[in-house]
């Protein structure tokens, strides 16, 4: 039914790489997704974006839903279409947003209500809307609704939180089956006829246009920080059935130790057969870590969004371009690094770009900072396929503790 798939080709340990498979071509894992949150990377051009090496973007549904619509964009053909990316997307549910970005939100059984940040109108997002707008928006990868607990939290209000997030994905798993194929559940009784025509009589009855037929639907295990949580909500999340797995809930304030412990207990639980996605993570340091766990997908916002603050990141550590030592500083951002900003461009440029509130500085840090993500990733895949993984692990470590980071 979905144009997905997945396989392994090299691991060490618990690392390992692969191949996915999606409706829009392939993405070599561990992968990282820069963040497109309007259906662009902010200062990005796409053009740029596969120069770098992105094999994948993320789209925000909530951002989409409300401008400019997925109506709108269905009509266009699709987020595909409209945004010109004819490689593989993932749009996330909208949760996350909802829960950190809305007006007036309330949490009930049947979903999340809020009120939009930029016009204060009435929304409803369940787990049956999120699947509709990712259907209309046509993703290669959709995500699930869950609810995003906030960090701390007791383990009563957590195990309240993942029970109510397991209801929503069997809801938005069978919304999501429902849509593509309306006769899924008679098809055994019905043995020996020839199939309907997929997503037909649902998606009509509801006014969808489904864009992209082969898209695929992931889980998210929540669970906090409670290793008897997630390892339950792994394994009821894997019974509902999706074609592969996230871990949600992490990277939210909890201590480094903490999160590698939670992925580390979590991953043993997901298939083996499917890529595993942390959400949201993290520091070039979470990437390594979490890759040594088993995790295959990666997305956050931290090296487009620092990079527009005029941090930077480098292969001994993060600098920051505002600082004044870099005032007449000649070399590269980064000496190892081949990105376009680091051919063309000295520290003092930078900061100078910065200072005066250069468009293209926001640009130049940030087709470094994403350029330095993706290259980890390769090098990640790189030493995996010779089996030096944990060589490199041990070095990229050292070569992060040379130098204190900027303040
Ligand atoms: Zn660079």
């Amino acid at each position: 039914m979905s144009d997905f798939a997945f396989r392994v080709t090299h691991s060490e340990g618990r690392a390992r790489r692969g191949v996915m498979t999606t409706a829009h071509g392939e993405v070599e894992t561990p992968a990282f997704m820069p963040v497109g949150t309007q259906g662009a990377v902010k200062g990005m051009l796409h053009r740029d974006l596969e120069a770098a090496g992105a094999e994948i973007l993320l789209c925000n549904t909530y951002h989409l839903y409300l401008r400019p619509g997925d109506d709108l964009i269905a009509r266009r053909g699709g987020l595909h279409a409209f945004i010109g990316w004819t490689k593989p997307i993932l749009t996330d549910s909208g949760g996350y947003q909802v829960f950190s970005l809305a007006a007036r939100r309330t949490i009930d059984e049947e979903g999340a209500r809020f009120q939009s940040h930029l016009d204060g109108s009435s929304h409803l997002l369940t787990p049956e809307k999120a699947a509709d707008i990712q259907a209309q928006l046509g993703s290669d990868i959709a995500m699930v609704l869950d609810e995003c607990l906030a960090h701390p939290s007791g383990e009563a209000d957590a195990r309240t939180s993942m029970e109510r997030t397991l209801r929503w994905a069997r809801r938005g798993r069978d919304r999501f089956l429902e849509i593509r194929d309306p006769n899924a559940r008679l098809k055994d009784s019905r043995a020996g006829e020839p199939a309907a025509p997929p997503f037909a009589a649902a998606a009509r009855e509801n006014g969808l246009r489904v864009t992209n037929p082969g898209q695929a639907q992931f889980g998210i295990v929540q669970g906090s920080v409670f290793p008897n949580l997630r390892t339950e909500s792994a394994q009821r999340t894997v019974d509902i059935g999706f074609e592969a797995y996230a871990i949600g809930g992490l990277s939210v304030g909890e201590p480094n130790d903490v999160m590698y412990e939670m992925v580390g207990t979590t991953t043993p639980f997901l298939p083996a057969t499917g890529p595993r996605y942390l959400m949201g993570a993290g520091t070039p340091e979470d990437l390594v870590e979490s890759v040594a766990r088993g995790i295959d997908l990666f997305d956050c916002v931290l090296p487009t969004r620092n990079a527009r603050n005029g941090q930077l990141f480098t292969s001994e550590g993060r600098i920051n371009i505002k600082n004044a030592r870099f005032a007449e500083d000649d070399r590269p951002v980064d000496p190892t690094c081949s990105c376009y900003t680091c051919r063309t461009c000295s520290r003092a440029y930078l900061r100078h770009l910065f200072a005066v509130g250069e468009i293209n500085a926001a640009t130049l840090n940030t087709l470094h900072n994403l350029h330095f993500y993706l290259d980890t990733l390769r090098r990640i895949r790189e030493s995996l396929a010779f089996g030096r993984f944990e060589q490199f692990r041990q070095l990229f470590h050292q070569n992060l503790s040379r130098q204190p980071l900027d303040p």
